[in-house]
């Protein structure tokens, strides 16, 4: 039945960017902001005013603010560990739930206020409490959350619906800014079937950037001294240009990188000029790609799928635009992955086709999609082999990508004389001892007939469906009696404080933003100086400190002194004898002129000799 009345998006809430989209004339399409933006990134800032901003506003002030500024939140999904933002804790959630209030306005202006239903992606490879996680904070952002769909599911839908009559089986490979996933999918007439996934939830884009920063501030550190990595306001400059200089490589084969100011040294400023090849960048971040490929092995070997079964590879996620995925890729399957699906919005688009599903708008497509369960779920055993017994087995009872929905029941005794109750423990993972793997939930079943042991059977049913949400029931056979578990109540029922708290929370901070005008003399502008107790912006150093400085001073003089000219030489000898001279000094403020002086004259030969 088509819902008019409450309409369903679909939302890809990713690690770097975000988007929603839903169907509009049988066709998903992306919902843009009212300034035409189709993708915003996912940082979020309060600012000095306590108004939250989302997106590029949030992402320009990470440099100048980096303490007001939160990115990537979602690897930090599932866990309670807090997120400072200008120096207020904020849970993972709340902090996704202001990108998706962001992307709920771009809906509300685009279909009118009223109560909107969502579908959100997660990676396929995220666990039950990153997507309750997320599901939360979609209902702190307002949303009805209609189902938790796997990104590269999504993606696979996206693609699914414009060429429903073939038959094949496709690849996923998606490599965003945070995350990687990759997923064998079964299309046959119109059924979607994901036949397995693999994935890091800790390997992307993001990564890239900081193999580029520490190659940066390598760089400096060499030929400074310095290491611009010990301050923050550096770290996020660096950071920025990282990024800039891997989307460069993208489409050149090297770059120059000119900074003028990365950090500062005894109040002077620090900068670097330098140039990087692709070849160089591809060196930095060969392990981690070598490492998305064995992914791929892995899939394709769970999905018992060879690599000439697969007739197309997807490419989802904005770094597969890096040249040497697309060669990796095409090295491994001998053919050229597909380049016509826009790696930005695939996902989003596929999520708005799972709404169109879900709201009787795609119901005639034909298209009907199944999932995998993305870990084993089972329970924790008493296991007995050849006479001996071993406690905490763990016994699987939904093995890793068995498609779901599923329900499977599997058969346990009880194990010692007389025992009237069974504790069943329900764990996720792959190990064969419950303790290596991810408790939960456990609950009681009591008023078993008293009897000898191995007797009794105990009947374990499993159920797990589309949203990933597990109820677990156990049985007495002899005498009806049974016990359940919703996983997903279990955790909402303990949170549901929390959950409230978050909404007054929230709520508080949108509606109650004061108004006033922004502060000019803000911290935007000023500086920061760890250990300015002078005021003057200067840090003051030990005299220990300032003679190991003089120490790095004299190996730069001595480097350059290699490379230079007679005249050069002469002038530098006499910078040598003053150092040299400093060093036998106890007067601090001394010490610290000669520092000065000799940085100057060392900066502005280092500058000469770079151009
Ligand atoms: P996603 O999470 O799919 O939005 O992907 C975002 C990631 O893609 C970020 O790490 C971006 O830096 C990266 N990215 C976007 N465009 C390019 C490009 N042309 N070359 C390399 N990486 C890119």
């Amino acid at each position: 039945m088509i819902n008019k009345t409450r309409p369903v998006v679909g939302i890809d809430l990713g690690t770097t960017n975000s988007a929603v989209a839903y169907i509009a004339k049988g066709k998903p399409a992306i919902i843009p902001s009212p300034q035409g933006q189709r993708i915003i990134p996912s940082v979020v800032m309060l600012d000095l005013q306590g108004k939250i901003l989302v997106g590029d506003a949030a992402r320009a002030a990470q440099v100048a603010m980096p303490d007001r500024v939160v990115a990537a939140v979602k690897r930090k999904m599932g866990s309670n560990e807090p997120v400072v933002m200008a120096g207020q804790a904020f849970s993972p959630q709340e902090i996704s739930a202001m990108i998706l209030k962001e992307l709920k306005s771009f809906v509300d202006s685009a279909l009118g206020e009223g109560e909107k239903e969502a579908v959100i992606t997660v990676p396929a490879y995220f666990t039950d409490e990153q997507r309750r996680a997320t599901k939360q904070a979609g209902e702190l952002a307002g949303f009805v959350v209609e189902r938790i769909v796997n990104e590269p599911t999504a993606a696979a839908l996206a693609f699914g619906l414009e060429r429903l009559e073939e038959d094949k089986h496709i690849l996923v490979y998606d490599l965003g800014g945070g995350t990687f996933d990759v997923s064998v999918v079964e299309m046959m007439s119109g059924i979607l079937e994901v036949k397995a996934s693999a994935g890091n939830n800790h390997l992307g884009g993001e990564d890239f950037d900081w193999l580029l920063v520490n190659w940066l501030a390598g760089k400096i550190k060499k030929s400074h001294g310095i290491d611009p990595l010990n301050d923050m306001r550096a770290k996020s400059l660096l950071k920025e240009q990282a990024e800039k200089i891997k989307i460069e490589l993208s489409s050149a084969e090297k770059t120059a990188i000119h900074l003028p100011l990365v950090v500062m040294k005894n109040n002077r400023p620090v900068g670097l000029s330098t140039e990087i090849t692709r070849q160089d960048f591809v060196g930095l971040i060969e392990n981690l790609l070598t490492e998305t490929v064995e992914c791929v092995r892995r899939a394709m070997a769970d999905a018992k799928v060879e690599v000439s079964e697969i007739q197309e590879i997807l490419l989802v996620g904005g770094s597969t635009r890096i040249p040497r995925v697309r060669e990796l890729l095409t090295a491994f399957f001998g053919k050229e992955p597909r380049c016509d699906v826009n790696p930005d919005e695939a996902v989003a688009l596929g999520a708005a086709v799972q709404a169109g599903l879900k709201s009787g708008e795609l119901s005639d497509s034909g298209l009907i999609i199944t999932d995998v369960a993305p870990f084993s779920l089972g329970t924790s055993i008493l296991d007995e082999h050849r006479g001996m017994t071993r406690d905490g087995v763990f016994s699987v009872i939904i093995p890793r990508n068995t498609t779901i929905p599923v329900t499977r029941t599997e058969r346990f005794y009880t194990a010692t004389p007389g025992q009237t109750s069974v504790q069943v423990d329900i764990y996720q993972g792959e190990h064969e001892l419950v303790k290596y793997n991810h408790s939960l939930g456990e609950f009681l079943l009591e008023g078993i007939p008293a009897n000898y042991r191995k007797v009794e059977p105990i009947d374990i049913t499993y159920r797990y469906n589309l949203n990933g949400i597990l109820e677990v029931t156990a049985k007495c056979v002899s005498n009806g009696r049974e016990e359940s578990l919703t996983v997903q109540d279990a955790l909402a029922r303990d949170s549901e404080q929390q959950f409230a708290a978050s909404v007054d929370k929230l709520q508080a901070l949108y509606e109650n933003a004061p108004k006033e005008e922004p502060d000019m003399d803000s911290e935007y502008y000023l500086p920061d100086f760890a250990d300015d107790e002078d005021g003057d912006g200067a840090a003051t150093a030990s005299l220990e400190e300032l003679r190991e400085e003089l120490g790095m001073l004299q190996n730069r003089l001595a480097a350059i002194k290699q490379e230079s000219n007679e005249l050069t030489r002469k002038k530098l000898g006499k910078l040598e004898h003053r150092l040299d001279e400093a060093k036998l000094l106890e007067d601090t403020a001394d010490i610290q002129k000669i520092i000065d002086e000799a940085t100057d004259v060392l900066i502005d030969l280092e500058m000469e000799a770079e151009e």
